[in-house]
């Protein structure tokens, strides 16, 4: 029998209610179904009560790190189901940690199970074809679950608990065979740190006007929500362990990553994807992500749930956000709807979002068969669905046990082969590169178990000549896909919304090219190169530091920190300046918004940077919902110390988005030409572009004339007066020649115009940026331009 027959019968119920609800949406929601237990929990296996004192999902109860962790280790002690691993160690010092789960059998012989799924990682290992086979026969599917990356989703939180619970004290077949067939590895929580910022802030405001709000400090200490941007960059430790201890080691066929969308969409997501798919990923992952995805929802219906929508919103385009998809593994993204932290909500059917791409959430469609009827939507939904949509996952894991490892022989054995129409490999010489930036590329590569080797002999490619010790990435190994990604540049589809209308926006960024943000020459190579190559080495480390920065003279720089955080912009570039800064051993203080206020900026810096930012959000700040000293932004205050900081001789840096609140608020005589023109007639939502550099100005110095710029719709110039404002970096006058990867409609809007700009004021200058120079720790190309703003004021 299926494992919590009781649950089953309760579901069974509603689920004959569900056909009414639909035709009557406006009916109130049935009561959630209680959490399935497991109907023979072993009874020396610890509930989450008994260590966290509440149940998972019960209204405005959150646990922080330290308490979770005690129940995992008590779990582990507890059940031989399971085991417990201290990973590392966080940004802030948090332990990183992971269950391993499968039957006590399996865990014996661990190791075993380790060595059969790497080789069948890398079919050059497998000598015969009666090895395959055997390590096909003995292997373990093995299931990579994580959770909670974004802490303010607390549901993800929490859902760990229970499906460990679930595993650990379970004794259904259903279970068992889970336990017998898969060898599961279960990150509670990617981001640590982030928990405990969310839940002493969620407990701080319990009660007051700001409970269910987001905290007004980033919850990953540098990068906010693009902690799930970095799996590919690999810049932030949390990235670092998990890959290096997990995926590479364990080579997941199936990774699911637990998430939360907004309150007003679906209950629950699951992919397919939207189009567009990333197209090195292989096209049997594809139909992997499809097949399971779809799979999982029809579980959660049988089981009485509403309100799922497949193939919806989310694309899977970036590898920014699929590591697995390059290393021969699926991974499953799952959105439930949010409440508001802990606290639970009501929506209305009719408050129910039209806006949502790829369906609508009040009616029925083929993605999206049973709509939720709205209503009331708790916690202990988010831990139902999130739950429940695990335990699917993991059933089918073990039920298709043989075709899932089948299929990651055959994506490996194509990778090894090499794809027809790809070229053979990438050349990448060693001189006149930027030396960070290539140590960093290579390192990348490296991390993402890509080979490099060195030429042995020197050669000739298109008519170019590459010294011998030029470094070599051959497109016929098992993570070959990962490394053409990266190399290559992006074409992104031109995707509208209906045909000649607006553009669809993707779900993140398009374009991805390394050796372009990092100041880089990768050339392909069509054929085989015909000399000899190293064997696979190890590349050089990176050792980032700019010069200027040390001594009594090093400028004193001031980095704006907003409390707007956790929101699609937010205080997010703020945290990537601060990591660039701290990698690059630039000083600098933050600063908040009391203390840009209280004005005499000049007494304590040179120059003050403001990050990229919506400026309603630098202007305004929080809402006064906030408790003091959150609410309110910079204010016209705030402007009034910045004029005054500039007109004495002070540096004001805007990125991005930022510089239009510099030009708005201090008057500066430049108009960004894109200001009121509509995504159809301008579109470019991060891509990288062409940039032309005045080399002889102080702000390019060091920067070669022709370097590249990250462009995230952010402003491009017109200087109205030429005696105050100097053009330093402009895009080429040429449309075709403006778009190097990614997306840009209409290009010839930006053409010839002005991306990076100083103003006079006073005796004082403000730096604007059109585009973002430090992109979350990747433009290393460009951070040259950051870095020479910081040392304009002269003292
Ligand atoms: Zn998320």
């Amino acid at each position: 029998m299926r494992n919590g027959a009781l649950a089953v019968l309760l579901t069974a119920g509603l689920a004959a209610a569900a056909p009414a609800a639909t035709q009557q949406p406006r009916r109130r929601a049935p009561p959630p179904a209680p959490p399935r237990v497991a109907p023979a929990a072993a009874s020396h296996v610890p509930t989450p009560r008994s260590v966290l004192g509440f149940d998972p999902g019960d209204d405005r109860k959150l646990a922080d790190w330290p308490t979770l962790t005690r129940y995992y280790q008590a779990l582990a002690q507890a059940s031989d189901r399971m085991q417990y691993r201290e990973l590392g160690k966080t940004t802030l010092g948090a332990p990183l940690v992971a269950l391993v789960i499968s039957s006590a059998q399996n865990l014996r012989r661990l190791e075993r199970y380790r060595q059969l799924n790497a080789r069948l990682a890398d079919p050059r290992t497998l000598k015969t074809a009666r090895e395959g086979q055997e390590a096909l026969r003995d292997a373990k599917t093995v299931v990579l679950i994580t959770s909670g990356i974004h802490s303010d989703e607390v549901g993800g939180h929490l859902t760990p608990a229970v499906l460990a619970y679930r595993l650990a004290s379970d004794t259904s077949a259903a279970t068992r065979e889970i336990l017998d067939k898969v060898v599961l590895w279960l990150v509670p929580s990617l981001n640590p740190d982030g928990v405990t910022i969310v839940t002493r802030w969620y407990n701080r405001t319990l009660g007051t006007v700001a409970e269910g709000s987001d905290p007004p400090e980033l919850y990953h200490h540098y990068v906010g929500h693009d902690n799930n941007r970095d799996w590919y960059a690999f810049t932030q430790v949390e990235t670092q362990l998990v890959v290096d201890s997990i995926y590479n080691v364990w080579h997941p066929q199936v990774v699911h990553d637990i998430h939360q969308q907004e309150s007003d969409g679906s209950r629950l997501f699951l992919p397919p994807y939207l189009d567009p798919i990333e197209p090195n990923v292989d096209p049997l992952l594809v139909d992997g992500v499809n097949a399971l995805g779809t799979a999982i929802a029809w579980e959660l219906a049988g089981e009485g749930k509403t309100g799922i929508a497949i193939n919806a919103l989310y694309d899977a385009w970036t590898p920014a956000r699929a590591y697995q998809h390059y290393h021969g593994g699926v991974r499953i993204l799952s959105e439930a709807a949010s409440a508001k932290l802990a606290s639970p909500i009501d929506i209305p059917f009719d408050q129910l979002a039209t806006r949502a791409r790829g369906f609508d959430p009040r009616e029925r469609s083929w993605n999206f068969t049973n709509p939720w009827p709205g209503g009331r939507w708790t916690l202990r939904d988010i831990v139902s669905y999130q739950t429940d949509g695990a335990y699917a996952l993991l059933e089918n894991a073990a039920r298709y046990h043989d075709r899932w490892l089948a299929n990651f022989l055959v994506v490996e054995g194509r990778a090894v082969r090499g794809w027809k129409g790809w070229p053979y490999a990438y050349v990448i010489p060693r001189q006149h590169q930027d030396t960070v930036g290539l140590a960093t590329l290579l390192g990348i590569l490296r991390r993402g178990q890509v080979e490099i080797r060195t030429a042995l002999h020197p050669m000739t490619i298109g008519g170019q000549r590459f010294p011998a010790g030029s470094y070599v990435v051959v497109l016929r190994q098992p993570y070959a896909a990962f490394a053409k990604t990266l190399l290559e540049p992006q074409h992104y589809p031109d995707l509208r919304l209906y045909p000649g209308g607006p553009p669809l926006p993707p779900y993140d960024v398009t374009a991805n090219t390394l050796p372009l943000l990092m100041g880089v020459t990768a050339v392909p190579a069509r054929d085989s190169l015909r000399i000899g190559l190293s064997p696979p080495l190890e590349p050089p480390a990176a050792t980032p530091g700019y010069p200027g920065f040390s001594g009594p003279d090093a400028p004193r720089v001031a980095l704006y920190r907003s409390y707007v955080n956790n929101t699609d912009k937010g205080a997010i570039d703020e945290g990537w300046t601060r990591w660039v800064f701290d990698t690059w051993k630039v000083p600098y203080a933050s600063v908040v918004d009391s203390v840009v206020r209280a004005g005499k900026l000049n007494d304590q810096f040179d120059v003050i940077v403001l990050p990229d930012q919506e400026p309603h959000d630098l202007l305004e700040g929080l809402p006064r919902e906030y408790p003091a000293p959150y609410a309110g932004g910079l204010g016209p205050e705030g402007v009034k110390a910045l004029r005054q900081f500039v007109s004495d001789g002070g540096t004001l840096v805007a990125l991005n988005d930022a510089s239009r609140f510099a030009v708005e608020q201090l008057l500066l005589p430049v108009r960004n030409v894109l200001e009121g023109v509509a995504d159809d007639e301008f579109y470019a939502p991060g891509s990288i572009f062409r940039l032309e550099l005045d080399t002889g100005d102080p702000l390019a110095r060091d920067m070669p004339a022709q370097s590249v710029a990250w462009y995230e719709s952010g402003p491009a110039f017109e200087v109205l007066d030429s005696s105050a404002a100097r053009v330093v970096g402009r895009y080429p006058t040429d449309p075709d020649r403006v778009l190097l990867s990614g997306w840009a409609l209409h290009p010839e809007r930006v053409a010839g115009r002005a991306a990076l700009v100083e103003v006079k004021l006073g005796s004082g200058r403000v730096v604007l940026f059109g585009f973002r120079p430090q992109y979350r720790g990747q433009s290393i190309a460009t951070y040259p331009l950051l870095f020479n703003s910081l040392q304009l004021t002269t003292r």
